[in-house]
């Protein structure tokens, strides 16, 4: 196959194509047809990958549960999947606390850009706020609370809960191995078979990737730029510390944790690893949504990594609702920054409460673009650093978002392929992108 053919090809020429769009658009005064006519197609991309994500974990889920055919099994797998997912993010976060305390991106900022910064973002801030108010007025239990449903189809509908989901899929899929097998096999095989469906579908959307990729893309720039380039460069410019701290942070942990767990629990070769789910990577980077790009993900970890469905579907949408290393790490940095740059010193003691904040708040930040920031009011809270202090960041909150997403679903995959191999569910891996 030509190169120009293959997926993950067309979704970087998408990307540049879309970037490229971008800055023309906002140089040629042409950022209201972008938003009019460009930024739709994006929308529209997005919305099919959420439209078949809770059908696709529904179906694949169950099937996968009565495949699994043991709830001791079942209850073993979700044990080591909740425990390596926290042991991940807790790492991430103490990366993230490493890089921010050598680099000190707080005291690079310069006094003026800090004053003008929390006077123009302040509007946005109160936003981010007044969201996180809510979460904070939610009792310790409640999170476990929100997994039980009370209704299927409100389950299922816009404000849809994964872990819901999930629940009534395992729930669904335990029934199932416990009636009669002469009544069971029926639904078993309407799931399978709507699991193949959606499969199918999925395949379609992906042909729908490189123009929505190109339209996200256009839209983010346009977001970012406004009419105004060079202010938004010079923002860049200031806030280049920080975002180096933070990309930095990803980096060593991709490599650290990441790269580790595959070597350890994979006989694939390394450069197989993300080769495999690239696709998943470049669409978490421009969808900047773990839960948007889970289709794929799914998809690709079985298929290119080898994982079996009797794991991933129950280690991916998890992972996608509550693994979020990427956002951890990101909220350990941008807590310190902002300490910082208000001439705050943090003690060890709050950048221990740090570890234990940030990682609530990453499992309770839903995958959707943005989710991050309004969690990270949280950990500023235990720290008493205060909160106007995150119109410091919102500025390019939306690239570290692209680049977060793109780790935390990286994460995901890991973790899926090291649980599958303690499963003696991992088989071999097969490229066809
Ligand atoms: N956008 C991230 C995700 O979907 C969450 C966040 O950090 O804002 O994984």
């Amino acid at each position: 196959m030509p190169w120009y053919k293959k997926l993950h090809w067309q979704i970087i020429i998408g990307l540049v194509l879309g970037l490229i769009w971008g800055l023309v658009s906002t140089q040629a005064g042409l950022n209201r047809f972008t938003s009019d006519f460009i930024r739709p197609f994006g929308t529209i991309f997005v919305n099919l990958l959420q439209l078949i994500a809770i059908p696709l974990v529904l179906a694949s889920l169950v099937v996968g549960v009565t495949k699994l055919n043991d709830i001791t099994k079942l209850s073993r797998m979700g044990g080591k999947t909740i425990g390596i997912y926290l042991v991940t993010t807790m790492i991430a976060i103490t990366i993230g606390l490493i890089s921010v305390n050598l680099i000190k991106p707080g005291n690079a900022l310069p006094e003026e850009t800090r004053m003008e910064l929390l006077e123009s973002y302040q509007d946005n801030v109160t936003d981010r706020q007044a969201a996180a108010e809510q979460t904070m007025q939610r009792g310790p239990l409640e999170p476990i609370v929100n997994i039980v449903p009370q209704n299927v189809i409100s389950s299922m509908s816009s404000n849809a809960n994964m872990l819901q989901v999930v629940f009534i899929a395992i729930l669904l899929g335990i029934a199932l191995v416990q009636i009669d097998p002469g009544k069971s096999a029926q639904l078993v095989s309407f799931f399978d078979a709507f699991n193949d469906v959606i499969i199918k579908i999925v395949d379609y959307i992906m042909l729908m990737a490189p123009i929505g990729v190109f339209a996200l893309l256009a839209a983010v720039i346009i977001d970012l730029a406004g009419d105004d380039l060079g202010r938004a460069f010079e923002l860049l410019r200031a806030l280049g510390w920080y975002s180096i701290a933070v990309l930095l942070g990803l980096l060593v942990h991709m490599h650290l944790v990441y790269f580790m767990l595959f070597k350890i629990f994979s006989t694939m070769k390394l450069r197989n690893f993300l080769r495999g789910i690239r696709p998943a990577i470049l669409l978490g980077f421009s969808t900047s949504s773990s839960a948007a790009t889970l289709p794929v993900t799914m998809e690709r970890v079985e298929k290119n990594l080898g994982v079996e469905e009797e794991v991933s579907s129950f280690v991916l949408p998890v992972g996608a609702t509550i693994n979020m290393d990427g956002t951890s790490l990101y909220q350990a940095v941008a807590a310190v920054f902002i300490a910082q740059a208000v001439g705050m010193d943090l003690s060890i003691a709050q950048q221990l409460t740090i570890v234990l904040t940030a990682t609530l708040a990453s499992i309770g930040a839903a995958g959707v673009p943005g989710a991050g920031i309004i969690m990270l009011v949280i950990v500023l809270n235990a720290v008493q650093v205060p909160v106007e202090g995150i119109a410091l960041i919102l500025g390019v909150d939306r690239i570290l978002d692209m680049c977060r997403t793109a780790v935390n679903i990286t994460g995901d995959a890991a973790v899926a392929v090291a649980v599958a191999s303690t499963e003696g569910k991992l088989a071999d891996g097969r490229f066809d992108d």
